[in-house]
């Protein structure tokens, strides 16, 4: 049966992507990797994925308008809501494209029938290869604010590449926070593996990602990151697990060799010298017993 693996911070520089590319080393290679982290993707970085088809991402519309059958009467920047229309000197108007949000009020109302509306390309998603299996990434264009539609793009091709593949897993880098995106990523997720600090900001974000997948009844398990960074709050946290049914899966203490590694562009299991290598196996051995021993 086929499964999937979601980890999950509530905020960035929790090490979560440090311990995907971990986990996409030691996962058998009947995998898929899928990276969610659409807006401040950087699991490339450590798996240099080679493209092998790219594609463009297309959501909602946005205004164009052709140039010679402009009358420059201003009807336009005049109802438009978002201040997406400029004008040259002439009067002729253009539009904004990082600015038009598609309504498509200027299209109706402008008399010379000058407006049209378009499907806007967004961004771009790839399917590509990697030394640890097959992947699916994006990337958003900069201004673009689709990242929840771009993640469920992204999750339902991976799905379509495990099928395709008869790939048992599917590893999933999700996005931080606890918005659309990180809701998109839930739907479908067998297992949320939750990547948090010894910090009060590390309770408070594991104490509202917990309430999403309590919420989406999808089980939950917690990898306390940089365990030895403060020993109170590493306990206030292993209570509040206790306390909620939740497993902490492992305890991993700072170690030098998560930025070497960053630095090599490996994941940190495939550095010898690695003293994290044996706590993250056990780790992905324990997360293999909870997806796949029902
Ligand atoms: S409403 Fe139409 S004709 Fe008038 S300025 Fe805008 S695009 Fe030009
Ligand atoms: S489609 Fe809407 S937002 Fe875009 S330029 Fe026209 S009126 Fe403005």
């Amino acid at each position: 049966m086929r499964k999937e693996l979601l980890i999950l911070s509530g905020k960035g520089g929790t090490g979560k992507t440090s311990i995907t590319a971990a986990l996409a080393h030691l996962a058998a290679p009947s995998k898929i990797i899928a990276d969610c982290d659409v807006d401040a993707s950087d699991l490339h970085l450590i798996l240099a994925p080679e493209i092998r088809s790219e594609n463009d991402f297309i959501s909602g519309t946005e205004a164009k308008i052709r140039r010679e059958n402009c009358t420059a009467c201003g009807e336009c920047s005049a109802i438009c809501q978002f201040d997406a229309i400029e004008t040259d000197d002439e009067g002729i108007a253009s539009v904004n494209g990082m600015a038009c949000e598609g309504c498509a009020v200027c299209a109706r109302f402008c008399p010379a029938e000058a407006i049209t509306m378009h499907p806007c390309r967004c961004g771009q998603w790839f399917l590509s290869d990697t030394r640890f299996g097959p992947m699916v990434h994006s990337h958003l264009f900069p201004g673009e604010e689709n990242s929840g539609k771009l993640v469920t793009l992204v999750k339902n091709q991976a799905t379509q590449q495990a099928e395709n593949l008869d790939k048992k897993l599917i590893l999933v880098d999700g996005p931080p926070g606890i918005g659309c995106p990180v809701i998109a990523s839930i739907s479908g997720a067998d297992l949320v593996l939750i990547v948090t600090e010894p910090t009060m900001s590390g309770l408070h974000d594991l104490e509202r990602v917990i309430g999403l997948t309590t919420h989406f009844k999808v089980p939950a398990a917690v990898c306390l990151n940089k365990c030895d960074l403060n020993g109170n709050m590493a306990k206030a946290i292993e209570r509040y697990c206790t306390d909620n049914g939740i497993e902490m899966i492992a305890a991993i203490p700072f170690d030098q060799a998560f930025t070497d590694a960053q630095v090599q562009g490996k994941a940190v299991t495939e550095l010898q010298e690695s003293g994290v290598s044996q706590t993250l196996e056990q780790m992905w051995f324990r997360l293999n017993d909870m997806l796949f021993s029902k």
